[in-house]
């Protein structure tokens, strides 16, 4: 089975892990500072912050932003359930915003008027969470100033996205949001295996982060109410948690961030070449611009014909082509609907997730692989 997407472990990977394993520090050593400094440098932002999973970021995230009961917390319907779970574990509610169905991103003109609508009824989101679905970046310019004229807070679950860029600058710089989380699952652009980080440009926010994902502990003494007893002192002032990332996974983390940029450009190369050789089919084609540098974590068709979705995807899959559905609308998962969400709620997203199928795409997808996928879809579709 080709999959539709799949990490790439180098000898070098290995070796930085081994190298760890080896070492005094299994977890909290030099190798998670190392990984921070080397992600901000790369997004061009002041602090990064990792973690266990970008789930475990996002609900950093929320919390250093001070989302609690009775907040509301806005987020695309199309995305994986992190992004919206996140909101709930604060106790906050939680809502959609319609997609845009030529990008799957959440749309800034649904956004504007149900923010229009929400401001008259005195239920302004305290957050909103753009998802930058396969990679693609939302219109965050448009989304930011949107935060400035109705004064909500932004995190960019970029889990998709790092190497992206927006406006030819990279995803992950903050320009344009309070927070941006990256995901290091193996399916995601490079992975920990499990991990994420919160990037921020907001020294308070960073250091909430930072102490929440250790228990609320801190050691600097300028954060204590009162002197250290000994050098042994430490306060918990907050209820935090243990959402640390270990030593392993940051030296895996080092070692992959190099290949980064080669990844991307590879992840371009194939999605070109899918670009052309679909172009006949009846499908619609991932939308791609140069404004929006996608990092090409997914790639999406849409199928034309009603309904036609589930049949190709079984005959793919029984062909040993790895598809796959990105996503099931999250307020239709019996946990949200029973929250008060329903079909008919978000129809573009439901319309959307009828008609979508994810294609293989990772950076060790061989030619001969592609050619085998792209002649299974042209003799389904022709
Ligand atoms: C993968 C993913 C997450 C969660 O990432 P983990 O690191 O697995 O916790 C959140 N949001 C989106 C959009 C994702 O694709």
């Amino acid at each position: 089975m080709i999959p539709y997407g799949r990490q790439e472990i180098t000898q070098e990977d290995v070796d930085a892990v081994v190298e760890v394993l080896r070492s005094d520090f299994l977890t909290q050593g030099p190798c998670i500072s190392k990984f921070e400094a080397l992600i901000a440098n790369y997004c061009k932002v002041n602090h990064a912050v990792a973690s266990n999973s970008a789930t475990s970021s996002l609900h950093l995230a929320c919390l250093a932003l001070g989302l609690n009961h009775g907040d509301y917390l806005w987020t695309s319907p199309i995305s994986f359930v992190a992004s919206a779970n996140c909101a709930r574990y604060c106790g906050a509610n939680i809502d959609f915003v319609d997609i845009d169905l030529s990008t799957g991103n959440m749309s800034v003109d649904n956004l504007a008027r149900k923010l229009s609508i929400a401001k008259k009824l005195g239920c302004l989101p305290k957050i909103v969470v753009p998802v930058h679905l396969a990679g693609r970046p939302c219109d965050m310019k448009a989304i930011y100033d949107m935060g400035q004229q109705y004064g909500f807070k932004i995190i960019e679950d970029a889990s998709h996205a790092i190497g992206a860029k927006y406006d030819g600058q990279p995803v992950g710089d903050c320009r344009y949001s309070d927070v941006t989380i990256f995901s290091f699952h193996p399916v995601k652009i490079i992975t920990t295996a499990e991990g994420g980080v919160s990037l921020t440009n907001c020294i308070k926010l960073a250091n909430k982060m930072e102490t929440l994902r250790s228990h609320g502990i801190t050691r600097k003494t300028d954060c204590m109410d009162q002197e250290p007893d000994g050098s042994w002192y430490y306060q918990q002032i907050d209820l935090g948690f243990n959402y640390r990332m270990t030593e392993i996974q940051a030296a895996l983390g080092v070692s992959q961030i190099k290949r980064l940029d080669e990844y991307i450009e590879r992840r371009h190369a194939i999605a070109d070449r899918y670009d052309v050789e679909l172009a006949p089919l009846p499908l619609i084609l991932p939308f791609r611009d140069k404004l929006n540098y996608s990092s090409l974590h997914l790639y999406p068709i849409r199928l034309k014909k009603p309904d036609f979705r589930k049949l190709v995807f079984e005959k793919l899959k029984a062909k040993g082509v790895g598809v796959n559905v990105h996503y099931i609308p999250i307020h239709l998962q019996p946990y949200y609907k029973k929250l008060g969400f329903k079909v008919g709620d978000f129809p573009n997203a439901e319309k959307y997730y009828s008609e979508i199928i994810s294609l293989p795409i990772y950076p060790t997808l061989t030619s001969k692989e592609q050619d085998y996928i792209i002649k299974e879809l042209k003799v389904l579709l022709s």
